[in-house]
């Protein structure tokens, strides 16, 4: 099969509307920049995989609720030129501590006691790879400014 052209911010909303329950539930108000229509040429499936993991940890990180911050744009990616997508899924969650940041994308990772399996991140970075993408972390834990964001970046197809 080929890569099916499709929109940054369809995928972002169908990927909010299996979260709705939770995030009204956690009580986390979703600010979204997705007013212009970015495409993605992409493995549909893959980056559905991709979203929904990084959603579902921005969740796992709000269970008093926050922020859930999403943004899409078409861009070059500085090294190589090439134009792809880039789509950021920022929380303002616990943080992770600099000491875990180094091993979240090793298989079997996890900080959480129930339901967490520490897969997320390790299947969602090969995904990636295997797109030549590039998926980039930053987070801090600080007691009154705490926050993850993920900036994933997917070149077209
Ligand atoms: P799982 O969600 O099953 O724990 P993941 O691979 O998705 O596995 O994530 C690994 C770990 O990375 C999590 O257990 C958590 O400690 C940390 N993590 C990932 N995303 C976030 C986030 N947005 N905020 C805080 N911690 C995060
Ligand atoms: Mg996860």
């Amino acid at each position: 099969s080929n890569p099916m052209p499709t929109h940054a911010e369809d995928l972002l909303s169908s990927v909010l509307t299996i979260y709705e329950g939770r995030l009204r539930n956690s009580g986390i108000e979703v600010v979204s920049d997705l007013r212009a229509k970015v495409p993605v040429v992409c493995f549909e499936g893959d980056v559905r995989q991709i979203l929904n993991n990084l959603v579902s940890n921005a969740i796992d990180a709000m269970p008093h609720g926050g922020k859930l911050l999403l943004r899409s744009h078409e861009a070059p990616h500085p090294p190589t030129g090439r134009r792809g997508v880039v789509i950021t899924v920022a929380d303002t969650g616990s943080g992770i501590s600099a000491s875990h940041l180094p091993t979240i994308f090793d298989p079997f990772f996890t900080t959480k006691d129930i339901n967490g399996t520490g897969l997320g991140l390790w299947v969602s970075k090969e995904i990636v790879d295997r797109h030549k993408g590039t998926l980039r972390v930053r987070s801090r834990v600080r007691e009154d400014a705490s926050g993850t964001v993920f900036r994933l970046f997917l070149p077209h197809s």
